[in-house]
């Protein structure tokens, strides 16, 4: 048996490939940022000939860092930006247009129609678990079919294929044109809208109501199962593809919430909180999704609930790249730390309209609170708290959902090294936040679903015992002061709704 495992990372800012060893701590790592288009306000895509490129460079870049050939990896694993959608053609491999991105809103009108159908934003829930909003990928296809010349006739006739990166990057891998397996798994499809949560297969109603061919959906496997070899030369030619998972499935698996109860918190882009509830799919009542969790090769299927909040850690690029106060994203708590609260001023970064626990499409970012006294270190401070009040919202939600308080959540993703944002985040929910040693969740979470469907790792048991905790940080803020502040909060987020107005 060789001695590593590697991921796959296709990421919304970024590609990498990481490189674990059986105790699960990172050998090597390459990353690849890729561009962000945005062809009109609301419109996010990405090129995912660019993307594809990015994977090949940072698996080949990966492997030459840590001096280890195809022969020296056990199994490959893949995970993925979830929800982002692609169209192309079988033949050629060519995209009809680009991927369009899961902050994306250009189908709030698809969306409102689908709606208007019956049942309003709930009319998929019983069966996909998920609310209509814009996040998903179901409406993205549709506007592809219904909005670029050519293509719903194409697709008809079974020329097209539809994917989520996970898919596209599988397709690829396996020989593209020449044979590559049109394949993914649960956790993926289960951000469609178009899968049944309970059958674990395409929803032929939905996908007849969006007008989607189901020619074009791929097959749905495990998320952990020998799929096949990559087929390309060079770059792991022959290693086995065994894992598929969305990113946030990735990082939950990663973190060991392997049980009933368990949460995590990934900081990203965005924050994704998912709870583990098992092989019982809980219907949320608080405005959380109901997903799939992971599905380990023939085992039962285990389900969470998600509370996805659009805007964290983007806000603080923001921050860098629009507004330009800071240079780069750590210098956010230095900015942050010069002054000793937000001055009064709350920041509502509702700029992909707002996620869970809400999902408005019809709101838009608010800085509120504004006096003469407010400065740049106010606002860099309030955009941390942003992150930390939206993360409280949705465990709220979940508390209610679930009817047992989380006593402790598990931590990880970019913005985690941040010390002001952690204590803050610990405070303003009451609870311990830990970090583990190895951050890089999402990765490792992808490599232990490869390894186990090769036998790298024997069992869950393996995942347990390699989770190890880095830093606690305890709540120290009163009753009264975090209360008063969540109040402010969530008056704050009122004045976001209603901006957009749907013609
Ligand atoms: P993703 O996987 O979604 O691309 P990462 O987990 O790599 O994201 O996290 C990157 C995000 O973390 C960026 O949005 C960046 O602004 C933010 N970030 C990075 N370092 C810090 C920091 N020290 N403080 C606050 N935010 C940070």
């Amino acid at each position: 048996m060789p001695s590593y495992v590697a991921a796959i990372d296709q990421g919304t800012t970024s590609t990498r490939t990481m490189i674990f060893d059986h105790s699960g701590r990172v050998v090597a790592s390459d990353q690849k940022e890729h561009e962000q288009i945005f062809p009109q306000a609301g419109w996010v895509e990405h090129n995912a000939e660019e993307i594809w490129e990015n994977v090949r460079a940072v698996t080949a870049g990966a492997l030459a860092k840590a001096d280890l050939r195809a022969g020296d990896i056990a199994a490959v694993g893949v995970t993925n930006q979830r929800e982002t959608s692609l169209v192309w053609d079988r033949a050629t491999g060519k995209p009809v247009y680009n991927a369009i991105v899961w902050q994306d809103t250009r189908t709030a009108r698809i969306v409102n129609e689908l709606g208007a159908l019956g049942g309003g934003q709930e009319r998929y829930r019983a069966k996909t678990g998920l609310p209509l909003a814009t996040y998903f990928s179901g409406p993205k296809v549709k506007w592809i079919l219904d909005n670029v010349d050519g293509v719903r006739a194409r697709a008809e006739a079974g020329d097209l294929l539809f994917g989520n990166m996970d898919t596209w990057v599988l397709w690829n891998m396996t020989g593209g044109p020449d044979g590559g397996l049109h394949i993914t798994d649960p956790s993926n499809a289960s951000r469609t809208m178009l899968m049944d949560l309970d059958t674990l297969s395409w929803d032929e109603n939905i996908a007849a109501e969006m007008g989607i061919p189901l020619s074009m959906l791929p097959e749905i496997r495990s998320s952990s199962e020998k799929y096949g070899t990559v087929r390309e030369r060079g770059v792991l030619g022959g290693v086995p593809i065994a894992g598929i998972l969305g990113d946030q499935q990735a990082a939950t698996f990663g973190q060991a919430c392997l049980s009933v109860g368990e949460a995590k918190n990934t900081y990203g882009t965005g924050n994704f909180v998912l709870l583990n509830t098992g092989t019982e799919k809980v219907m949320s009542q608080n405005g959380l999704l109901t997903t799939v969790c992971y599905k380990i090769g023939d085992n039962a299927t285990v389900y969470a609930l998600e509370g996805s909040i659009a805007v964290t850690g983007s806000l603080v690029q923001w921050l860098r790249d629009n507004l330009q106060i800071i240079g780069s994203a750590p210098e956010v708590e230095e900015l942050a730390r010069g002054v000793e609260d937000n001055g009064g001023a709350y920041f509502v970064p509702a700029f992909s309209g707002l996620f869970a626990p809400y999902w408005r499409s019809d709101a838009r970012g608010v800085i509120v609170g504004l006096t003469r006294f407010v400065n740049r270190g106010h606002l860099a401070r309030a955009a941390l708290e942003a992150t930390a009040f939206q993360t409280r919202e949705v465990i709220d939600a979940m508390n209610a959902d679930s009817g047992v308080p989380l006593k402790t959540l598990k931590v990880d993703g970019g913005m985690v090294v941040n010390d002001l944002l952690m204590q803050f985040q610990a405070d303003i929910l009451g609870v311990q936040v830990i970090r583990p040693v190895v951050a890089e969740t999402t990765a490792l979470g992808s490599a232990y679903a490869a390894g186990l469907a090769v036998g790298f790792w024997e069992g869950e048991a393996d995942i347990r015992n390699n989770w190890a905790q880095d830093k606690v940080w305890d709540p120290a803020m009163d009753d009264v002061h975090r209360e008063r502040q969540y109040h402010n909060w969530k008056k704050a987020v009122t004045r976001t709704f209603d901006w957009i107005e749907h013609d």
